[in-house]
């Protein structure tokens, strides 16, 4: 068990972890969110539910995933480098674990299918994957652009018998796929869940996806320990909407002496347009149902997201992220395009261990802290597998 579980924070009944999160909602469909926070609530703590989700993740998934100690790149950069493997996961990253407990979740309440939006195509995946297992029909918005870039994934999301519904508003990318994933909710939430990709957007969906990928942070924490007698000195992941770096961070919240970094995608600079670093840029503002940071132009419009990782590419970040770096329990740093294509590579050639650009981020900063912080133990979270990525750095390069 996880004996810091009460030092973590949930939201209010509002959903408000301090100023940000909450419920920016017409009123019909407020009073659906509040039903599923309440229903939520109890079968979270189930006991067949639980079972079932538990056996899922052993058998289904492969958890737990190992936490790997970096012999190489420890060496090279002489300090202590250790890898929580959530690439190994079936579907290749974390969003298999809140996929599998939203589709659940789904069963539970009696809904038929399950909504969702997807940018790079991973949570489409992930999601895809979870309602064939479960049995309910499958629809999935995705931007014009994002399909055109994304082939695989979609080919897989079409074998795994979900619908692939092409989304043609504004830029044709992943904002867009989410506002129009929320019209479609809107319209057949009687029938319908809508299983959102990150811990973002109006409560209840921050503190249900976090509550599913807490098991990164639980495992990790016991894997550490059994492995080093010890606890890290530092815990790094990518931060996009903040899923998997919340369920790592959660393990170690309750630890004072265990500094928790968020890695946020600075992409090709510091300038509005150019990066996706919502809590290092953004201002207070609200998108999707809720209040966060978030990148914002001068006029106070939402601006353009941009990563290198796809899976980065949004303007907004989880209200308890905001919350812990308000709080200074969390530090939030910036890593470029550049420095994660050269982690890609790093990790790879090191360790024999293809990252997802994603996760490349977090690596990047491990080894930048590294260099000016010797002889420390670093947890770094590696969210996803590179496959999906291979064809893109390939042409980076070049
Ligand atoms: C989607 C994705 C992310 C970003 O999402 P978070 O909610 O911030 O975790 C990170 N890594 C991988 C591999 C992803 O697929």
């Amino acid at each position: 068990m996880n004996t810091n579980l009460k030092l973590n924070i949930l939201p209010d009944k509002e959903g408000f972890f301090g100023n940000y999160g909450g419920q920016f909602l017409d009123e019909n469909l407020k009073k659906e969110f509040q039903n599923i926070a309440e229903e939520f609530l109890k079968i979270k703590d189930d006991k067949d539910f639980n079972d079932e989700l538990n056996y899922l993740l052993k058998n289904y998934v492969g958890r737990p995933s190992p936490v790997y100690f970096a012999k190489n790149l420890s060496k090279k950069y002489g300090t202590e480098i250790f890898l929580k493997r959530e690439d190994l996961n079936h579907t290749g990253a974390h969003k298999i674990n809140h996929s599998l407990g939203e589709a659940l979740l789904a069963k539970k309440l009696g809904k038929k299918k399950i909504i969702a939006e997807t940018g790079a195509g991973q949570h489409g995946v992930a999601t895809a994957t979870a309602a064939a297992l479960m049995g309910l029909s499958c629809d999935i918005y995705m931007g014009e652009i994002d399909i055109q870039k994304e082939k695989p994934n979609v080919d897989k999301m079409k074998i795994l018998g979900a619908n692939v519904i092409t989304v043609k508003s504004g830029k044709r990318t992943l904002k867009e796929a989410v506002d129009e994933a929320f019209s479609a909710y809107l319209k057949e939430y009687k029938t319908a869940i809508y299983a959102i990709g990150s811990v973002v957007g109006p409560h209840p969906f921050p503190m249900i996806v976090e509550h599913f990928q807490s098991i990164i942070g639980r495992e990790a924490r016991e894997q550490f320990l059994n492995l080093t007698n010890t606890l890290p000195d530092c815990v790094m992941a990518c931060v996009g909407g903040g899923s998997n770096s919340i369920g790592i961070f959660n393990g170690f919240l309750g630890d004072e002496n265990v500094k928790l970094y968020g890695v946020e995608p600075l992409g090709k600079g510091e300038k509005i347009g150019e990066n996706a670093a919502s809590i290092t840029y953004g201002k207070d503002g609200i998108i999707h149902g809720f209040k966060c940071k978030l990148l914002q132009d001068d006029n106070g419009n939402i601006a353009n997201a941009y990563s290198i990782a796809s899976g980065l590419d949004y303007p907004g970040v989880g209200p308890k992220h905001c919350y812990l770096n308000q709080l200074g329990r969390a530090k939030y740093v910036t890593v470029n395009d550049k420095e994660a294509l050269d982690a890609f590579f790093e990790l790879s050639k090191t360790e024999g261990i293809i990252p997802a650009l994603e996760s490349s981020h977090a690596v990047a900063y491990a080894i930048k802290y590294a260099k000016e912080n010797q002889n420390k133990k670093i947890l770094v979270n590696l969210s996803g597998r590179g496959d999906k990525d291979i064809d893109f750095v390939l042409k980076q390069i070049k």
